[in-house]
């Protein structure tokens, strides 16, 4: 049986070695360690906090090492997972098919939407336990026309109980990640191998051989009749420019602004993480309790229980580069006036709760939706495959989205990689 090695096991990574172990021998390499949830309890968090240590984002990683965060050169934080199911064990589970930029291109995966969603549980169930100051935001945002739709949420509705803690790990098993796809792939016979960096892949007269990587101090190799890369957005452009093959420097991040106000136990901090989400143009909008803010911004004075805050998520210029370890990313002018040009719509939306402009107080410029860095075409509507790469190495992951989506992107990264399988299999 011929051999695949898949790297990465996120939302790209888990959704293809699913779909090919089997007609294939899969072996997925996992940079991270399995995943662990983040075990702190929200009252010893607000403690810790107190405590003035939090002063820095990437302290983070030594109280929760599967969320790494890296800075760029004007602040702005970047977050990705790195362990089994990738960014999507940090996801807030929304479930939104996206493909509009995919379309224009010629690829519509209205079928794969449609296997996803009999293959994980997706629901508004949520809606139902909703806190009092949500149903307003929710009233307001309809009455004002931004049109708030209950977000799909990739999780068990009965059994989730609006916690809130979706980032830092679900306690009762209600938020699905790709480790699921990761289990079922495992279960048909793939082999993961964790704490596998990485690194090159050796390309020979116009074939990938071999895939290098570094656990700790010790290199392997391992060698393929087809590699796929689903590393991430920032992962991907990295191996494949060790591997002499250059990427666009088109980097989305879609950042997240959050804009907040004093409201006295609205509790949103145990609340489902967006509950609902008006689509505008060039960004949405969402209530968000944002933890980054809330622990490193100091700005965030009062208590997590007394703070309410809605969310701005941007679909950003595809400007910037990943450049070994350093990530070159900086907003745009225009990327700017849309943030302030929503940052005045949520001023406007918590006016309606009575709350005033100055007494209003923003969030951290944070990012997790990295991708673009190698994005798919009109001509690679039916190969999936950039012409840069040779014809046994794929990519499946957020790196071949045309533009950032502004949006949640998982989704369209599993219905993309569903799609890849489909013609990897035809080959
Ligand atoms: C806080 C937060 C909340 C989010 N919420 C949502 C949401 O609600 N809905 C949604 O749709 N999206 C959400 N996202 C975004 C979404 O999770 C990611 O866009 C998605 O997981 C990206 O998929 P991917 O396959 O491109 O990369 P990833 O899921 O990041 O997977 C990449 C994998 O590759 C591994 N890797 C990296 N480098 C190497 C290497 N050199 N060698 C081997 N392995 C490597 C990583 O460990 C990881 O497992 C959220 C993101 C964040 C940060
Ligand atoms: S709100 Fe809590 S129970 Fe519901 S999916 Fe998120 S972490 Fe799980």
């Amino acid at each position: 049986m011929k051999k695949v090695v898949v790297v990465g096991s996120g939302a790209g990574g888990a959704t293809i070695a699913r779909e090919l172990q089997g007609a294939f021998e899969v072996t997925i390499l996992e940079a991270g360690q399995e995943y662990s949830p983040f075990k702190m309890s929200a009252k010893l968090q607000e403690k810790f906090k107190r405590t003035g240590m939090l002063f820095d984002e990437r302290l983070i990683q030594f109280l929760f090492p599967v969320m790494k965060i890296q800075k760029t050169a004007d602040r702005m934080i970047l977050v990705r997972g790195i362990g089994t199911g990738g960014t999507t064990t940090l996801a807030t589970a929304n479930a939104l098919p996206m493909d509009q930029n995919l379309k224009e291109a010629g690829i519509d995966l209205d079928p794969e939407f449609k296997e996803l969603t009999k293959e994980i549980p997706i629901s508004t169930e949520h809606q139902k336990r909703w806190r009092e100051d949500t149903r307003l935001l929710f009233t307001i945002f309809q009455e004002m026309g931004l049109n708030p739709k209950p977000t799909p949420k990739m999780s068990d509705g009965e059994l989730c109980t609006n916690c809130g803690r979706c980032i830092l790990g679900c306690p009762t098993g209600a938020k699905w990640d790709s480790r699921k796809f990761l289990r079922d792939a495992q279960a048909k016979g793939a082999r993961l191998v964790t704490g596998c960096r990485v690194e090159e892949i050796t390309i020979r007269n116009g074939k990938a051989e071999s895939v290098h990587c570094r656990s700790g101090w010790k290199k392997a190799s391992y060698s393929a009749d087809l590699v796929v890369l689903a590393a991430g957005g920032f992962g991907t452009p990295r191996i494949l420019q060790s591997s002499g093959i250059s990427c666009e420097s088109r980097l989305f991040v879609d950042p997240v602004l959050c804009v907040a106000c004093i409201r006295p136990n609205s509790f949103q901090n145990r609340e489902i993480p967006m509950p609902f989400i008006s689509q505008q143009k060039g960004y949405i909008l969402s209530p968000y309790f944002d933890p980054l803010s809330f622990y490193f911004n100091k700005e965030w004075k009062p208590p997590a229980k007394n703070i309410l805050s809605l969310m701005i998520k941007l679909a950003d210029t595809n400007m910037g580069k990943v450049e070994g370890n350093k990530i070159d990313k900086t907003l745009t002018a225009q990327d700017h006036k849309k943030l302030e040009e929503a940052v005045a719509v949520c001023i406007k939306i918590l006016g309606r709760l009575g709350v005033k402009q100055e007494e209003t107080f923003l969030g951290t410029i944070n990012a997790g939706h990295p991708g673009g860095m190698l994005p798919l075409s009109a001509a690679e509507a039916q190969s999936m495959h950039p012409p840069s790469l040779p014809d046994n190495l794929y990519v499946a992951d957020a790196s071949l989205l045309p533009r950032s989506l502004g949006n949640p992107p998982s989704l369209t990264i599993m219905a993309m990689a569903k799609r890849i399988a489909k013609v990897i299999q035809s080959l």
